[in-house]
């Protein structure tokens, strides 16, 4: 029976970040994803990792992905279903292998929150979106809205506004709550109009999205809806191996990335750590691959 030192499960920034140190601890690692690059590869812009004044999420995710790889991580595009141990040895198994390590970073990010308004699960694909750089281009000179008041919605409405010729931000609050840097430059994008303190009550059209309704009874006669209110932690295969959440489910973790079961660790944005940033998530993969190489080492490894 083959057995790692350690599995990774997710391909994002944290996940390869954890993948390529580990890899240079000479631990025998294998990553496990099911979107090579994760998250960050539906971003147009990224202007805030360290060293690189700008590049597009795409291009940031494929560079780690090909550190990770060139580091001697073993990269399989699986999707794990369930996560065991065994006596001292952990057991992921995917529809097809199951896959033994000494132990197991959990990297698997999050997933878009939904509105839950009547017309966006019967729009999706067809004008609702999650993703502007996944579907903006097919916006051109057409009206779009952004809905949440974060930093990923005013990065969206930001890069649709290259497209459409109209970009509605739907905030719920009276306030934007996105980086200074992207505030202004929302603020200042004369395609844009930011409706404040409005709520999306229903999404309306008979092949495709035609417009939006709101709570307060105005209507926005548009072509897409892209929704930005935030992540749900991708947190169900730590829970079958028993690691303890916080209340909004995200993988509690130490300053050593470890979780509450022993072997078992988390770095990202599936964890409970304050900043959900590529940068943060990268350095707790780091964190995780130095302490999952103690482990490994403490428990007569090497
Ligand atoms: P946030 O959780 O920061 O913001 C979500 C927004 O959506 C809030 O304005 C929230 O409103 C609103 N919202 C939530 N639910 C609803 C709803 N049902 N209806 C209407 N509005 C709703 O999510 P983001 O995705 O913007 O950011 C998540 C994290 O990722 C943040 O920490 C952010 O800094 C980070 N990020 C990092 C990037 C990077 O590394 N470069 C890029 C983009 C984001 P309310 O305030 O009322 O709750």
């Amino acid at each position: 029976m083959e057995v790692y030192d350690m599995l990774i499960i997710g391909g994002g920034c944290a996940g390869l970040s954890a993948g390529m140190y580990a890899a240079r601890l000479n631990l025998k690692t294998i990553l496990f994803a099911e979107l090579p690059g994760g998250l960050i590869t539906t971003t147009h812009t990224v202007e805030n990792w360290p060293g690189i004044i700008s590049t597009s999420g795409p291009d940031l995710g494929s560079s780690l992905w090909a550190h990770a790889k060139a580091s001697g991580v073993l990269m399989k595009s699986e999707t794990i279903k369930t996560v065991e141990k065994q006596g001292d040895i952990f057991i992921v198994k995917s529809s097809r292998n199951e896959y033994h390590g000494k132990t197991v970073v959990f990297a698997t990010g999050s997933i878009h929150r939904h509105l839950g308004a009547p017309g966006e699960e019967e729009f999706k694909n067809k004008g609702v979106s999650y993703c502007a750089l996944c579907d903006g281009a097919f916006y051109k000179e057409k009206v779009v809205a952004i809905v949440g008041g974060g930093d990923s919605a005013a990065k969206e409405a930001l890069f649709l506004a290259q497209h459409a010729s109209k970009v509605y931000v739907i905030v719920r609050k009276d306030i934007l709550r996105a980086e200074p840097a992207n505030h202004k430059l929302v603020m200042n994008q004369p395609k844009i109009e930011v409706l404040f303190q409005e709520e999306v009550a229903e999404i309306f059209g008979t092949e495709s999205v035609e417009g939006v309704r709101l709570k307060s009874g105005k209507q926005l006669n548009l072509q897409g809806v892209f929704v930005a209110i935030g992540q749900i932690p991708s947190t169900d295969l730590a829970v079958q191996i028993g690691a303890s959440l916080n209340d909004k489910k995200e993988i509690l973790i130490n300053r050593h990335s470890e979780t509450s079961v022993p072997g078992v660790y988390a770095c990202g944005d599936c964890t409970d750590t304050e900043f959900k940033q590529a940068i943060t998530g990268s350095a707790e993969g780091v964190t995780a691959a130095y302490y999952g190489f103690e482990y490994v080492k403490g428990a007569g490894g090497f």
